[in-house]
């Protein structure tokens, strides 16, 4: 694991690369009581020319400053976060595997430590990331199945929705047991305001491929989290000459109007790019297109697995190399 240390004292201690080992901590560290932790999630996959590469360790490095300011938490520079996220790929390079879908999953977070029960931000945080290797998220399922609870809500307007943020996550596991129970892999969450309009899952950004070839996708408003895997996926759209728009996408366009929407796919640094089989609401429930993974849907996924392998080459500079 990496470590490094922040005191509002002396700022940052240099990055440590020690063994994995449990953390000790104050039980009135404040991370325990109000919740000020963020994290990231991102993937090293084997090259096949030798070494490993790190896939949007940038745009990461971007997203978790963005996330430690919106929670009051000092900013880890993003050249020393990618810093860190490399030197622990490469003590770990024979941890990476190579099968198939698989790869290495980085997981840097920030965490309070300051033994203090006073509701403000800390003056001390910890700095850390830990890896595994692991096997495609939704391994073995072809197209997944959400559900749309009418009744929480994710994120809210000018909430913590756009910060990855440890305590956006708790609130949506009531519904995600819901999802299971119902026979769904996922929740489809709405807006919190109306119910009416398609935000994202729990952990991936949602895309739907129109009738006449387009995509759309909701924009970024502070409710939904701006994936590294949408921005890719919308880039590689565009480049394909496919006309792309973000703009609110209304429930019904997915289970009212027969045929509006003719594949939907969920995408993440976890899962990747995954089709959406069919939606379920407590009033409806609607088969999206055929059913199976769409060309589109197909393309794009092909597209992004062979930039994050090496198979094919990087022209956009979202990979960077990590040698032994
Ligand atoms: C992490 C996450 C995503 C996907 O982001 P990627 O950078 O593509 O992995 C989407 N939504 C939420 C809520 C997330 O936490």
């Amino acid at each position: 694991m990496v470590q490094a240390s922040w005191t509002a004292r002396d700022g940052w201690t240099e990055l440590q690369v020690r063994p994995h080992a449990s953390l000790t901590l104050a039980p009135s560290a404040m991370v325990l009581h109000y919740g000020q932790a963020v994290f990231e999630g991102l993937k090293a996959y084997v090259r096949p020319t030798g070494g490993a590469a790190l896939f949007m360790p940038s745009g990461s490095a971007r997203r978790f400053a963005c996330s430690a300011r919106r929670l009051a938490m000092p900013e880890l520079p993003e050249d020393v976060f990618i810093r860190a996220c490399a030197e622990l790929v490469r003590v770990d390079l024979d941890a990476v595997p190579a099968d198939e879908g698989t790869s290495l999953y980085l997981r840097p977070i920030l965490i309070a430590t300051e033994a203090n029960l006073g509701v403000r931000p800390s003056n001390e945080y910890l700095f850390s990331v830990i890896a595994s290797p692991v096997d495609g998220f939704f391994a073995g399922v072809e197209a997944i199945e959400v559900w749309c609870p009418g009744d929480q809500s994710r994120a809210a307007p000018g909430g913590t929705g756009a910060a990855k943020c440890s305590g956006n996550y708790a609130g949506t596991l009531q519904a995600k047991q819901e999802a299971l129970k119902r026979g769904c892999h996922e929740v489809l969450w709405l807006d919190a305001t109306e119910h009416r309009y398609v935000e994202e899952l729990g952990a991936m950004n949602v895309v739907f491929v129109l009738a006449d070839g387009s995509l759309v996708t909701p924009p970024l408003v502070d409710s939904i989290l701006a994936g590294n895997t949408r921005n890719c996926v919308l880039q590689l759209a565009r480049d394909l000459g496919r006309k792309v728009r973000e703009r609110p996408v209304r429930l019904d366009e997915l289970v009212g109007e027969a045929g509006a929407v003719q594949e939907a796919f969920a995408c993440g640094t976890a899962a990747g790019v995954v089709p959406i089989a069919r939606v379920t609401t407590r009033t409806s429930s609607a088969l999206i297109g055929s059913g199976h993974c769409g060309q589109v849907t197909m393309q794009l996924r092909e597209m992004l697995t062979g930039i994050q392998t090496g198979i094919r080459v990087d022209e956009y500079g979202w990979t960077l190399r990590v040698a032994p």
